[in-house]
Formats: C-alpha cells, sequence, structure tokens
C-alpha cells in the first residue's frame, strides 16, 4: 500500500512485538548503571546549534553533515541533539553540578537525531544509551567505565564483543601526533578522498576513522600514536591498559582507533560485535578532558561511553532464547458466560499481584480459549467453568507440557509463586 504520508526517511515506528527487546536493553542498563552508582539525567531534545558547533567541532562528520539544524520562530538556531554528551556537559555547567560534587557520574538515554544515509542499523533517529563522569582524571575512571561497559552487555546476554583502545593524546602531544600524521601522509594525500584532503589541514587525525577503502591503504604503516603520546598520557595509557589488564577483560589496541568527535582526549574506545555486519560499532566512548573548559566551564576532566539500543536490539533478536522466559503470560479462560464475572476478579487480584495476565469475553467456548491461549503463547491457562464453580477449585493447564493440575480456588496465587514458569513478571 503506497500510503499517503509515510514515516520520513531514516525513520521507524518500533512496533509492541519488538518492544520486550528495548525494555531488556534499558532494563539491563538502569540496574547496571545502579550498581555502579550512576544517576540518570535528562536534557532537552533540541539545543543551541552552537553548542554543537562548539563541543563536538567543526571536522566532524557531525557538524559538517549530519546535524538537523533548524530556525525557530524567534529566530534561535536549534540543532535537535546528534549526541549526548555536549548537552550533559551544559547541562553540568548550567545546573552548577561541579560546586555540588567533586565527581558527577550520569547517564541517559533516549533519541538522538543523525542526517545520515539509512541503512541496517544506521537510522536518521536513533537511540543511544550512554554515561558520563565528570570530574575524576584518574586512569581508575577509564577502567572502570570500560569494565561498566563490557559488563553491561554480558548481562544483557550479547556475546562476540571486542574492546579496541587507543590513546589520541592531549593539547600537549597532540601537535606532535598531528605533524608526524601530516608528513607520511603528505605525498600520498592526491591520492585520497576529499574529506581527507580537507581535514588534513583542519583535523588531520580524524583521517584515521575514514572508512574509503582506497584512503585506508594509504595508512597502514602509519606512525603509531603511542610513540608521540608526552609522559603525561603515555603513563595514563599505560595505567587504564594496566588496570583492565588486572580485570581480565579481553581488548586489543588498535593505534588507529580514533573517535568521531574533536574533544577526545586520552583514553578512546570502542565496543564492536561480530554480529553487526558493515555498522559493527556497538559502544563508542573515551576521555574529553577539554571540553567542559572549551564550553566555558572550569577545567574539568571527564570520561563516558554512548552506545546504539538499536544495534543491541538487533543482536538480540538473533538471540531471542534470552527473552523467551521474561515473557511468561497466564491466561485465564471462563467456560461460560456466567463464569466470566468470578474470572474478571480472579483477573484483577492476579494482576495485583504482580502477574502478567490475559482474558477474553468474546466467547466463552474451551476450544475458543485454549486457542487463544496458545497464540498468545501464554505459559499457564487456568481454566473456570461449571464444576469448578461448583467445587470451588481451578483447573491450571501448562501450556508447554499439556498437564493439568486441578487446586482449591483460594490457591492459585500460591501455586503460581512456587512455578518457575509463572513468577510474577516484577520477580
Ligand atoms: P559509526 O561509526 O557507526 O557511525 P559513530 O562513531 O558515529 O558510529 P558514536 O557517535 O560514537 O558513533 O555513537 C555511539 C553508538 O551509537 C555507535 O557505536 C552506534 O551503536 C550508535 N549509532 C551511531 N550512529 C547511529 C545511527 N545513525 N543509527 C543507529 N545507531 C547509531
Ligand atoms: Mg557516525
Amino acid at each position: 500500500m503506497s500510503l499517503k504520508y509515510p514515516l520520513p526517511r531514516g525513520t521507524r515506528d518500533i512496533l509492541p512485538e519488538e518492544m520486550p527487546f528495548w525494555h531488556h536493553v534499558e532494563d539491563t542498563a538502569r540496574s547496571i548503571f545502579s550498581a555502579y552508582n550512576y544517576q540518570e539525567i535528562r536534557t532537552p531534545i533540541f539545543e543551541l546549534t552552537e553548542l554543537f558547533e562548539r563541543g563536538i567541532g567543526d571536522g566532524t562528520d557531525i557538524v559538517e553533515k549530519e546535524m538537523y539544524t533548524f530556525t525557530d520562530k524567534g529566530e534561535r538556531r536549534l540543532t535537535l541533539r546528534p549526541e549526548g554528551t555536549a548537552p550533559i556537559a551544559r547541562a553540568y555547567l548550567q545546573n552548577g553540578l561541579g560546586k555540588k560534587e567533586p565527581q558527577s557520574k550520569l547517564y541517559y538515554c533516549g533519541p538522538m537525531f543523525r542526517y545520515e544515509r539509512p541503512q541496517a542499523g544506521r537510522y536518521r533517529q536513533f537511540y543511544q544509551i550512554g554515561v558520563e563522569n565528570i570530574g575524576n582524571e584518574h586512569p581508575f575512571a577509564d577502567a572502570e567505565l570500560i569494565s561498566m561497559g563490557v559488563h553491561l552487555f554480558d548481562e544483557m546476554g550479547i556475546s562476540g564483543l571486542s574492546v579496541t583502545l587507543n590513546s589520541v593524546g592531549c593539547l600537549v602531544c597532540r601537535p606532535v601526533i598531528e605533524e608526524r600524521l601530516k608528513q607520511f601522509l603528505g605525498s600520498n594525500l592526491k591520492h585520497m578522498c576529499d574529506d581527507c584532503n580537507r581535514r588534513f589541514s583542519v583535523n588531520p587525525l580524524r583521517i584515521l576513522d575514514c572508512k574509503n577503502a582506497t584512503c585506508k591503504t594509504y595508512r597502514t604503516a602509519i606512525p603509531d600514536i603511542q610513540e608521540s603520546l608526552c609522559h603525561g598520557c603515555s603513563d595514563h595509557f599505560s595505567s587504564v591498559v594496566e588496570y583492565i589488564e588486572a580485570l581480565g577483560i579481553p581488548f586489543q589496541i588498535n593505534p588507529q582507533l580514533v573517535r568521531g568527535l574533536d574533544y577526545y582526549t586520552r583514553t578512546a574506545f570502542e565496543i564492536v560485535s561480530d554480529q553487526l555486519g558493515a555498522q559493527n560499532a556497538l559502544c563508542g566512548g573515551g576521555r574529553y578532558d577539554g571540553l567542559i573548559q572549551h564550553l566555558g566551564g572550569p577545567a574539568t576532566p571527564a570520561v563516558g561511553f554512548a552506545f546504539g539500543v538499536d544495534r543491541a536490539v538487533m543482536i538480540l533478536k538473533e538471540l531471542s532464547d534470552i527473552l523467551k522466559q521474561k515473557n511468561k503470560l497466564i491466561y485465564v479462560a471462563p467456560i461460560g458466560a456466567s463464569q466470566q464475572p468470578r474470572c474478571f476478579y480472579l483477573v484483577d487480584t492476579l494482576r495485583r499481584a504482580g502477574f502478567k495476565v490475559e482474558i477474553d469475553y468474546s466467547k466463552d467456548d474451551i476450544k475458543y480459549q485454549l486457542k487463544q491461549a496458545n497464540k498468545l503463547g501464554a505459559t499457564r491457562c487456568i481454566i473456570y467453568g461449571d464444576r469448578e464453580f461448583e467445587s470451588d477449585t481451578v483447573i491450571i493447564k501448562n501450556m508447554v507440557t499439556t498437564e493439568q493440575t486441578t487446586i482449591p480456588f483460594d490457591n492459585v496465587i500460591s501455586f503460581l509463586s512456587t512455578h518457575a514458569d509463572t513468577l510474577p513478571h516484577t520477580s
């Protein structure tokens, strides 16, 4: 059917059938963040365009090509947020969080907007969950953050991930790194793409992030960033490596890893999945010690990461066993119209006790009711007809094994509470 008003390109509806995966990701993230004592922050969906121009950086894909920018009726230049870190840095300054506590550990969750070419795992409205630890420059903070990322995906049930790590230096050694890079690339620049040519003078480190196959070939023997790091950055990086090794987290150092944003300093890391195809980056993060000062605040170290919820869900859908056990639906089947009121009451009692329950009043014959229970994937069906009314009992049918048990009406909750396949959804 060709719709008169279809979705804008690069956006999509997330339908109820996919929602258990989203909730699984969001709930797991919230519980892990809480274990590491992070607190949620929510910022507006749009901000002043300048915040992103300054906070993300001129030479980046986001600022150059990907922002949804508009002018409102008051002639303000506004942009739908393409990422979460700059807004959080702004909120940190605006609300004086640095004065309230020495370290702010914040997490966020919500839609981001980037004008990109839509494809599998790449949308124009997508969702990120991210964390920012502001005020802590110690390499323990970087290592803890990487470890929290790995812990998070383990807990979600996503395997086959690998962590890559690099240091991109600081204001002191960045010019040295860039100069070496320029010397190395200089003679080949004419064979490389327009973006690389432009970035050569604006922001040469970004050349390392170019995905163009030809450009990649000219980078194979590139000088190792590690060799140009200043002592401070080199020591910091060695400690991060030492601490994550101590936790037994497998990782690789990729000397060409840089992040897409200008404000990153020192640690840069990525968590990629072998199950995502071309868009294999699940999570990206690193340190951004210069950002808060750059936005007009005091010098404040910070480290954070963000992961793509859409991509996490894509992986989880392939491993959907994880979620099957979460959907423990109980179906109540009134047999005969006169039994419907008592079932109406039973359903209410069960829902208040935390069970997930469905009932259908449209037909009251057993055949239809069992068919519905099956169709909805219920784990148990509670059958209640005239005979059960007479004896004040119910029949509980296990929809997987088809085994039926008759128990007293008043024992329904205690019966369901002691069977693993029917425990309340809140447990
Ligand atoms: P990529 O290299 O895939 O463009 P990125 O470096 O632009 O990623 P970040 O800005 O670090 O990504 O965002 C963190 C995560 O957000 C990514 O690892 C990815 O999972 C997700 N993400 C980024 N852009 C999109 C998008 N357009 N659609 C869906 N998810 C995205
Ligand atoms: Mg991108």
